[in-house]
């Protein structure tokens, strides 16, 4: 194997996943959020998977390289940039690939209303995000339906879609909140079709708002939903509702690539933190944050060899790791040697590691864990 360090994404638990977000949301569309290169677990490759498996019926990205690499890759099914395009030749851009631009105020709506003309085209299809407490982006929603009637007289513009976002839906103390929201929204859609009805425009297409915790917790009678970690196997929250299983998609091997007795007394790694209590094994494992594997683990957490567990000892190197084996016993061998299999994330014999444990060390979250995962570690599919 080229690469000893490597990610394994199963693209069958990633298909799993989404079928379970269609099935606790029957009626609506489903956009999938392929953002940050599909949450560290590949863009492409997810979005040709869900893709060719029609579970996909749009996808969701932040940036507008992003959805210009989907296209280059050969994805056709309409991808919405979650957030603003800033500049004239970001919207050139985002025109160019079919790209659904956000707007949020009139500049914005001017903006790629100008976007379009300088294409030539017309009637292109926008979504405005209504900002209904999570206080990013957005309009405020007694500016909704002025901005929407700015965008149905412009020829330039249709107004396809109308969505906003969940701040706290992954806790059941948000539940009031997350219900106010969902009002609000339904609120504003409603004026919105009123108004179009009256001026003889289609309604708009898509109201949307539920991400993985809303799609779990807080169904809405909305068109389409917008699944994120949930598609990748994670709850967002431990304090999320699990009406269904969901499978991580995403492990994370290695190789043991050094194996050496080390002296009761002696340090291991950077900084000299940890000391060996007795003569023990410490074995290296050729990952470090230069990889996405967080300092924050060094002298915490675990990795599984041999279907065992082994914690990390001393810091977490650019590219390096050391990991204690336990004590050196005369006349026998070290418990793992070079090559063997190492678990970072994943199951191996009865163990299992997952993102949430990952997070949970290092005070964060599941979709940090995974997006923290970069380039050099190369990315396999099954
Ligand atoms: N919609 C928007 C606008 C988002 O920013 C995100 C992610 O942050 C999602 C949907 C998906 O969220 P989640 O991964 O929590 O399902």
């Amino acid at each position: 194997m080229l690469y000893v360090t490597h990610v394994n994404v199963d693209l069958d638990a990633i298909a799993h996943n989404v079928e379970q977000a269609r099935k606790l949301s029957p009626r609506a569309k489903v956009l999938v959020a392929v953002k940050a290169d599909g949450y560290g677990h590949g863009a492409v490759a997810v979005s040709r998977h869900l893709a060719k498996l029609g579970l996909a019926d749009w996808f969701g990205v932040a940036t507008t390289p992003e959805g210009i690499e989907l296209r280059e890759a050969g994805i056709t099914q309409p991808i919405l940039k979650l957030s603003p395009c800033l500049t004239d030749d970001e919207l050139d851009a985002a025109i160019a690939f079919e790209i659904t631009p956000t707007v949020i105020d009139a500049a914005s709506i001017a903006a790629v209303s100008a976007a379009v003309g300088r294409a030539g085209g017309k009637g292109f299809a926008v979504h405005m995000a209504v900002d209904t407490g999570m206080r990013r982006i957005g309009c405020s929603p007694a500016d909704a339906a002025g901005l929407a009637r700015t965008i149905g007289a412009d020829p330039a513009l249709k107004l396809q879609g109308l969505f906003t976002h969940f701040p706290i839906s992954d806790q059941p103390a948000g539940d009031e909140f997350t219900a106010g929201q969902i009002v609000t929204l339904e609120g504003v859609a409603t004026q919105i079709q009123q108004d179009r009805a009256a001026a003889g425009l289609e309604p708009v297409e898509l109201v949307h708002a539920s991400n993985s915790a809303a799609v779990l917790g807080h169904p809405t009678d909305f068109g389409m939903v917008r699944p994120g970690i949930m598609a990748y196997g994670y709850y967002p929250d431990a304090q999320t509702p699990r009406p269904v299983e969901l499978r991580p998609a995403l492990s994370w091997k290695s190789q043991i690539s050094y194996c050496k007795p080390v002296s009761a007394g002696e340090t291991v790694g950077y900084g000299r933190t940890w000391t060996a209590p007795v003569d023990s094994w410490v074995a290296t494992v050729p990952v470090g944050y230069g990889d996405g594997f967080s300092r924050l683990n060094s002298n915490r957490g675990r990795m599984l060899v041999g279907g065992v567990s082994y914690p990390i000892v001393g810091r977490v190197c650019m590219d390096q790791t050391m990991l204690d084996l336990g004590p050196v016993v005369a006349g026998q061998p070290a418990p793992a040697e070079v090559g063997d299999e190492v678990v970072i994330i994943g199951q191996q014999g009865s163990e299992s590691i997952d993102a949430d444990e990952l997070a949970a060390l290092m005070g964060t979250i599941s979709y940090e864990v995974t997006c923290l995962i970069n380039k050099r570690v190369v990315r396999y599919y099954s």
